[in-house]
């Protein structure tokens, strides 16, 4: 017999749990015979006193376990997925796996929603007309047997324990903690039934982990759990200071995508993208070295095969793909357009990912609460990238608006968004660290 509160107990004094009080706990839970107000406990203790990493490996199994596995067996191997913590401006889901399924790995993709200042791949698609990201598991298998990738929402059978627990966890404050979000996401990705991982850990001012050294932390956990389940996980810590590309909004990502997987690549975007690719095609293919991973990449860009992959996948899951044509006649845009001219000339030394992510929630282009409806069309383009110079009165951006209380909300979250200086700043790379599975 379970006594709930003696596993809250003995986690609350700093006890290591066995694996059977944390999956009967996590049954309880998702069965609803122990209810939420314990698991809030059980929650908090864990947020207070953490989890060696066997319990971690535990509660990822645990919540793993209240679901199914999704079948890809028919796919015959080379499956693998990416997970992204999360930024502004980061559309590299719609790149990587279009141009990963063009160099021969069988991607299941996965992805959510943006809640707060950080964008969702699904509110990005979902502005394509027709679209649909609520695949059944089947036809997820289906399109990728097909086109090589699709990128869904989650299904309700696909650890449905941990859906109520985040749920829970959002308001009991115990997000943040790396147990709880290790468990979390790799509950979820070793159900998609993959053969390998790339996670892209980021941190800075406009990611969820503030601090490198607490992304290398959960960065290292995942890749722990990963071997525990004989499942080969790399991560890449990449910095969120500054947005990814120039457009953050959900039409005007989409559009940015395109514009990319057409050829026009530059800059940190293209430098996550590419090395998050490598890393899934150097996984999948044992005899692939990163380096050549690299140049399949670059060619899958430029002959153009990534986009086709974009647009069948499109039209595979109920989009319209001419959207890969003429996208700007096929996504909505914003009423009215306002260029944000530069103070003084300068060049550019610094870009607040923050403050252009709050920016854009305020235009209407995300979401305070997960009801919340997106407004697809606002957003910011055509934003300026560290290191470049501009002259007074160049735009530093255009900020998309249809409401105008939200444009002079949004106008003053921008006003120090953009910092301009006399001398260039120090190049760095926007990858700190790639974690390879040994
Ligand atoms: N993303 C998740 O899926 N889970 C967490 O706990 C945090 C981020």
């Amino acid at each position: 017999m379970i006594v709930p509160q003696w596993i809250i107990e003995k986690k609350r004094d700093g006890h290591e749990l066995s694996s059977g009080e944390i999956t009967d706990f996590i049954n309880g839970f998702h069965t609803g015979s122990i209810p939420e107000y314990q698991m809030a406990a059980l929650a908090m203790a864990i947020y207070l006193k953490g989890m060696s990493f066997e319990e971690t490996a535990h509660l990822t199994e645990a919540m793993m376990g209240t679901g199914q596995k999704l079948d890809t067996s028919s796919l015959g191997g080379n499956v693998c997925d990416k997970h992204s913590t999360g930024g502004i401006g980061d559309k590299v889901s719609l790149l990587l796996g279009p141009l990963a399924a063009a160099c021969g790995v069988k991607v299941p993709m996965i992805s959510g929603r943006g809640l707060g200042i950080t964008g969702g791949t699904l509110d990005k698609l979902e502005t394509i007309p027709g679209y649909r990201t609520d695949l059944s598991e089947d036809e997820m298998v289906q399109v990728v047997e097909k086109v090589g990738c699709c990128i869904v929402g989650q299904t309700d059978r696909l650890a449905p324990a941990d859906k109520k627990l985040y749920a829970l966890r959002d308001v009991t404050a115990t997000v943040p903690s790396i147990p709880l979000i290790t468990a979390s996401i790799m509950c979820k990705k070793m159900s998609e039934g993959l053969d390998s991982l790339v996670l892209d850990v980021k941190f800075g001012r406009g990611a969820f982990m503030k601090e490198a050294s607490q992304a290398r932390e959960l960065a290292e956990n995942m890749v722990k759990v990963g071997r525990a389940m004989n499942t080969p996980v790399a991560a890449l810590l990449s910095r969120m200071d500054a947005p990814l590309g120039r457009c953050i909004g959900n039409n005007l990502e989409v559009l940015e995508s395109i514009r990319f997987l057409q050829g026009d690549v530059e800059g940190p975007l293209w430098e996550v993208t590419r090395d998050l690719t490598a890393i899934m095609v150097h996984l999948t293919h044992s005899d692939v070295s990163l380096e050549q991973a690299g140049e399949q990449v670059d060619h899958a860009l430029t002959s153009g095969a990534g986009l086709e992959v974009f647009r069948k996948m499109v039209e595979a899951q109920g989009g319209d793909p001419a959207v890969c044509d003429t996208p700007e006649t096929i996504l909505a845009s914003a009423q009215v357009r306002t260029a944000w001219p530069a103070p003084e000339s300068g060049i550019v030394s610094d870009v607040d990912a923050e403050a252009i992510g709050r920016a854009v929630l305020v235009l209407g282009g995300g979401r305070t609460k997960a009801e919340d409806d997106i407004d697809p069309a606002v957003g910011i383009s055509q934003l300026v990238q560290i290191g470049e110079s501009v002259s007074k009165g160049d735009p530093l951006m255009r900020i998309h608006s249809n409401d105008p209380q939200r444009l002079a909300q949004a106008t003053e979250l921008l006003q120090d968004a953009v910092t301009l200086s006399d001398t260039a700043p120090a190049a760095s790379s926007i990858i700190l660290e790639r974690i390879l599975p040994s």
